[in-house]
């Protein structure tokens, strides 16, 4: 039996694991392989997924109830927000921004706020997992994923017992605190919370937003669907004539984001908080007119029923109503076909895992 510590609100497993390997005298590595017996555990995603062969194996070795430890991981969150309840660890999943390990080295993942690192009893939060949240809500700065010297990912789990400092980069030792703080857009912080207290109540709290949905997974899907829709207004050709006059009408002033050239191609989870900041600011814009108001500005903007849809491709009551009051696309001119022939792009990935998944069912 080890030494337990106590799980802190919002805390991530992978942040109690540190926490424990420190409180046991020993490093975050060896700590895992005593627990699980050379499984490489931090070479998988712990955080998002443990088997219930490995949650009993540390439920033996601790203090922690069954649950205590599941709910540190991001399943039972994730399984609030999705449809059909099959987990795939082995695939990614909606609303959870991706590790990408690539040659043990992670190249996205963990964020963090160089703030609360600085607190008295710093720990990893499961906010800083989950892709629509971009901002600390307590210091209101937009989230890091890396070191500002150096570039490489935040990595506290490769602390060692003799230095268990984490706000120190673990691959140059510089400091994490003294990256820019980049300021934040209110109303994006303000939709993030109200996202946050959805999944924490889990049900929709009172709000303003001229949403009409029932439950959390048809609001994050109303919120996701419409950060692929401004995406694709600010990426895609066909959009190129409806952006600006849609832009104007909801007050938004539109400037790219540096080095965001190939955020088309990536799932909406894996961009940078600052483009995700960028996609929620749009969202929220939009969000603070009524249901027929939007419906009114895009009808004016000449977006179609077909073209809404066209990057959005999920069902919410909300997104239903918008796009079931909008004009169907006028069959017109070969002029269109050529048009739509020379603006082909690739498709982002995270449709291509989508049609990928229809054709698995029948291999
Ligand atoms: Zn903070
Ligand atoms: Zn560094």
């Amino acid at each position: 039996m080890y030494y337990t510590a106590t799980p802190l609100p919002d805390e991530l497993l992978s942040s109690w694991l540190i926490r424990s390997s420190i409180l046991n005298g020993t490093d975050p590595l060896g700590f895992a392989d005593g627990l699980w017996f050379n499984q490489r555990i931090w070479t998988k995603d712990l955080d998002r997924h443990l088997s219930t062969d490995q949650i009993m194996q540390l439920k033996k070795n601790t203090n922690l109830s069954f649950e205590q430890i599941e709910n540190m991981t991001l399943e039972p969150i994730y399984k609030a927000l999705v449809h059909p309840h099959t987990v795939n660890p082995k695939k990614s999943w909606e609303y959870i921004i991706p590790t990408g390990i690539r040659n043990r080295t992670a190249t996205n993942g963990l964020h963090f706020c160089p703030m609360c690192l600085q607190e008295p009893n710093p720990y990893m939060k499961k906010q800083w997992r989950l892709s629509w949240n971009c901002i600390c809500e307590k210091h209101h700065i937009l989230l890091q994923l890396a070191c500002s010297k150096c570039g490489h990912c935040f990595a506290p789990h490769l602390i060692a017992y003799t230095d268990t400092d984490f706000s120190r980069c673990q691959y140059c030792q510089s400091s994490l605190i003294r990256g820019k703080m980049i300021p934040v857009s209110k109303s994006v912080l303000n939709l993030q919370s109200f996202l946050n207290r959805t999944i924490k109540e889990r049900q929709i709290p009172p709000h303003t937003y001229p949403i009409i949905d029932e439950n959390a997974a048809d609001l994050f899907a109303t919120a996701r669907g419409l950060m692929l829709f401004f995406r694709d207004l600010i990426h895609a050709k066909i959009f190129q004539p409806h952006a600006e006059y849609l832009f104007k009408e909801i007050g938004y002033h539109y400037e790219p984001v540096k080095r965001e050239d190939d955020s088309r191609q990536l799932s909406i989870d894996a961009l940078s908080s600052e483009k995700r900041h960028q996609l929620l600011d749009m969202v929220s814009h939009l969000l603070y007119f009524s249901l027929s108001d939007i419906v009114a500005i895009l009808r004016e903007a000449d977006i179609s029923k077909q073209l809404f849809m066209r990057s959005i491709k999920l069902h919410s009551p909300t997104l239903s109503h918008i796009a079931n009051s909008l004009k169907e696309r006028k069959r017109t001119a070969n002029k269109e076909i050529l048009r739509t022939y020379s603006d082909f792009q690739p498709r982002p990935k995270e449709e291509v895992e989508l049609l990928m998944d229809e054709i698995r069912k029948y291999l």
